[in-house]
């Protein structure tokens, strides 16, 4: 009696908790106290700017191209000069694909062949089974992804902002930023200038070190992995597909890729998703080399001559920070930890908050308070949007480092139900649709069904699947 009486108390507690903590962290931006009264327009006659943004990576340059387009004075600095290159895979999903279109770059970067249309691709379990669909039918006008070079990607979202007004400053590296309390305004220096620059809010995007963040006390944890990137010389490779994704046992729950670029020429990345003690920062330079020479799905898929740039390697912050605010100032991007735990992927993540964090921003100007308090209602906002998701990618991904076979069953279950079903499995996995979606019938029983017939075809020493390639 005593027993549920005490587990109905402690679900009423939980309930309450959700209750009042939703209630409280839903405040609008409208219920602050007004600080700076008339705000609006006076950056323009003075010296300052409304918001100055560190870094013209896809999130900072999103947040200025929108700032830039809602009328803001808006200061875009950046530390290399464009064209320039970025680590990275080089997939850039739908949700990305999405606000290029908006900014009216999309069509040009295919236009001028600087960008790929993935249609084939697909995955190849932990236990060698694979599958190669097509994706273009399901989707439509916008495909799931395109492979597009940063040096391409990133100098199109830069120039888009600066054309929308955003003022974009190249070979602007910053070193510190001081807080005035008394004017509520910032001090932005430069490293090798004495060139400063003032603003009323500050926007950390200078990717996944987060250098000034953590300066600044918001981030306080250096980033959590690292991936690699080298580019596979067309004409040399036997990659047929678009894109690819290998999940080496041993290498879970990270992963390998395979990405097409425009002229035949492929992007080869290792993924180390933290999880797995034999696969570290240290040790990724080991599994790149070794993964595409041994891996026998990954070096079939090469071929025995391709030839590969040496390789390259970058930090990646996941699964997004604790805080990403501070009076008058907010984070976004990898800065902020926006990359998905399971995937490694953020450029879709860095431009929806880019984008999410000039709508906040908007509101928060319009008003005149920049208080920590208001500034917290934009990290609840992209928590709300994609964040809060990402504990249940760590979920997933212990789940898949433990028990390959899932992967394994989820490949036989899309080996059956075919192109539809991958879309729907890609959907997930770049962020469309939240990943506690997995637990949605239609995919757990799925795979809990193909999982009993997996081990049933071992237990008779059967072949699960007949390799089936579009
Ligand atoms: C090897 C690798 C592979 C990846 N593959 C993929 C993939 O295939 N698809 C995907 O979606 N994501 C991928 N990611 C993640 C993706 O690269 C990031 O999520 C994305 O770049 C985040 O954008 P951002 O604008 O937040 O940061 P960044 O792209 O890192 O941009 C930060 C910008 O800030 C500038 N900067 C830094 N410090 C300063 C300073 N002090 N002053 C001024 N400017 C400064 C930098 O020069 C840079 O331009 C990969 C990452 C790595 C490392």
């Amino acid at each position: 009696m005593l027993i549920p009486l005490i587990g109905m108390l402690f679900l009423l507690l939980i309930l309450l908790y959700a209750f009042v903590w939703k209630k409280a962290a839903l405040q609008p931006v409208s219920s602050f106290p007004v600080k700076y009264p008339n705000d609006k327009n006076k950056a323009l006659e003075k010296d300052w700017y409304d918001v100055a943004i560190v870094g013209s990576g896809p999130s900072g340059a999103t947040c200025g191209y929108f700032l830039g387009k809602l009328g803001w004075k808006c200061l875009l600095l950046e530390k290399k000069k464009f064209p320039r290159d970025k680590y990275c895979g080089d997939a850039v999903c739908k949700t990305a694909i999405e606000l290029l279109q908006e900014m009216g770059i999309y069509e040009k970067l295919l236009k001028e062949n600087k960008a790929h249309v993935a249609d084939s691709g697909g995955l190849c379990s932990p236990g060698g089974l694979s599958y190669v669909g097509r994706s273009k039918e399901e989707y439509g006008e916008i495909p799931a992804a395109i492979a597009c070079k940063r040096i391409h990607l990133d100098e199109a979202i830069a120039m888009a902002a600066k054309r929308m007004g955003a003022d974009l400053k190249e070979e602007c590296a910053v070193s510190s930023a001081v807080f005035n309390k008394e004017t509520g305004l910032w001090t932005i220096k430069l490293e090798e200038s004495d060139q400063q620059f003032r603003a009323r809010v500050l926007v950390c995007a200078d990717g996944a070190p987060s250098r000034l963040a953590t300066q600044l006390g918001i981030v306080s944890r250096p980033p959590d992995s690292i991936s690699s990137r080298a580019y596979v010389e067309a004409n040399t490779h036997k990659f047929k597909a678009d894109g690819l994704v290998f999940y080496p046992k041993d290498l879970l729950p990270g992963y390998a890729a395979l990405f097409r670029h425009p002229g035949d020429e492929l992007n080869y990345c290792v993924y180390i998703i933290p999880g797995n003690p034999k696969c570290t920062t240290e040790t990724l330079p080991h599994w790149h080399d070794h993964l595409m020479k041994s891996d026998p799905n990954i070096s079939r898929a090469l071929g025995p001559d391709f030839k590969i740039e040496r390789m390259k390697a970058a930090s990646l912050r996941l699964g997004g920070e604790k805080r990403s605010f501070d009076n008058h100032v907010i984070v976004v991007g990898d800065a902020a930890g926006m990359i998905d735990p399971m995937t490694g992927e953020g450029i879709h993540h860095a431009m929806d908050g880019g984008k999410l964090s000039a709508l906040f921003l908007d509101e928060a100007l319009n008003h005149g308070n920049y208080d920590k308090e208001v500034m917290a209602i934009y990290h609840q906002r992209w928590m709300d949007k994609f964040g809060s998701d990402f504990k249940w990618s760590m979920v997933f991904c212990q789940l898949l480092y433990r028990f390959p076979i899932l992967l394994d069953a989820a490949t036989m279950a899309i080996h059956r139900k075919g192109d539809k079903f991958l879309v729907r499995w890609a959907d997930i996995m770049t962020g469309r649709v939240p990943k506690i979606n997995m637990l949605r019938p239609e995919y757990s029983v799925t795979i809990t069904f193909e999982l009993l017939r997996l081990l049933l075809f071992r237990l008779i020493g059967k072949s699960p699947v007949k390799e089936k390639k579009n």
